[in-house]
């Protein structure tokens, strides 16, 4: 008898005992064969599979339990401001979204090409929630994601910068397939940042994706960043393999006080709820020259 195996009849292939399986199946790392191998045999049983069919329905419940165990570690370290998916957007609240657009960007592709997209347009049209809704798509999709917003990616390199730490930087944030910059021109870009970020977005550019979310025209970003040449040095990088999504109308939330009756037709406030509909960002209208000429 080999070590390891519970006697058997001569003329029946040898049993491991269930401690030495136990620990083959923690050494090949199948985790969750290993944890339920009792009820997993028993269901194999109840539905009659063939040895073969019972090997693949046990690697169908180890490689779900990892995908998983993947997806759960990739959402923490994406670090997304707000639990958001592509399911919960109202695309018929917001028609200049392309439904078809938005399935094919979470299908991943565009992280394999290293592609850019951006989401343009004022706020409250989505641009935060189909961020996040993409950038989970694609982690289930099996890439790495990390989130964060224009004014945090700026703060963070420019002072890496001045402690001379830069390079350390630039690779973290040069590490995760996709990289999401969310809110870029709420506030002005100084030049010195500008630079770095032009730093990171070369660095990335055709190695790893990028999505940008701004309220502000691509006819402006030269104001953005306070410098039309870095500004156009980004805008190349950016916009040479990029899908472009342009989001116009009103804000979603405003549009569903207007619904609920709190606002009249006008967009101003009405008696009702009128302190917490004042502080809500105005929603300008999207110039013109949004989006790509
Ligand atoms: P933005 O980033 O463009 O300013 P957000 O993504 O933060 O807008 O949206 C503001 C709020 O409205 C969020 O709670 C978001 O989930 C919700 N929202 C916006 N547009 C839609 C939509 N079309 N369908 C469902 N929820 C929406
Ligand atoms: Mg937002």
């Amino acid at each position: 008898m080999r070590p390891g195996c519970a006697s058997a009849p001569d003329d029946l292939p040898p049993v491991p005992d269930l401690t030495r399986l136990d620990a083959m199946l923690t050494r090949l790392k199948l985790t969750a064969i290993r944890d339920q191998l009792d009820t997993l045999l028993a269901e194999a049983a109840r539905r009659e599979l063939t040895l073969v069919e019972t090997v693949a329905f046990l690697c169908e419940r180890e490689i779900a339990r990892k995908d998983e165990r993947r997806i759960e570690m990739a959402l923490g370290l994406a670090r997304f401001p707000m639990v958001r998916e592509l399911a919960g957007y109202d695309f018929a609240a917001q028609p200049a979204v392309d439904k078809s657009q938005i399935r094919e960007l979470a299908t991943g592709r565009f992280v394999a090409n290293g592609e850019a997209v951006l989401i343009l347009g004022p706020p409250g049209v989505g641009k935060t929630h189909l961020s996040v809704g993409i950038g989970r798509a694609v982690i289930t999709a099996g890439y790495t994601v990390l989130f964060t917003t224009a004014s945090t990616l700026i703060a963070q390199l420019v002072k890496a910068h001045a402690e001379g730490r830069l390079e350390e930087r630039l690779l973290h944030f040069g590490k995760p397939k996709l990289l999401i910059i969310d809110e870029l021109g709420y506030l002005p870009v100084e030049p010195d940042a500008a630079h770095v970020l032009f730093q990171l977005v070369s660095r990335r550019y055709e190695r790893g994706s990028i999505l940008l979310t701004s309220n502000r025209a691509i006819s402006e970003w030269g104001t953005v960043f306070g410098d039309p040449v870095v500004a156009t040095a980004i805008l190349d990088r950016l916009l040479h393999h990029s899908h472009v999504l342009t989001i116009r109308g009103e804000s979603y939330r405003l549009r569903e006080k207007r619904r609920a009756g709190l606002l009249g037709t006008s967009g101003a406030p009405s008696t009702t709820g009128a302190s917490s509909i004042a502080r809500a960002p105005r929603s300008p209208d999207v110039p013109p020259t949004l989006g790509v000429s």
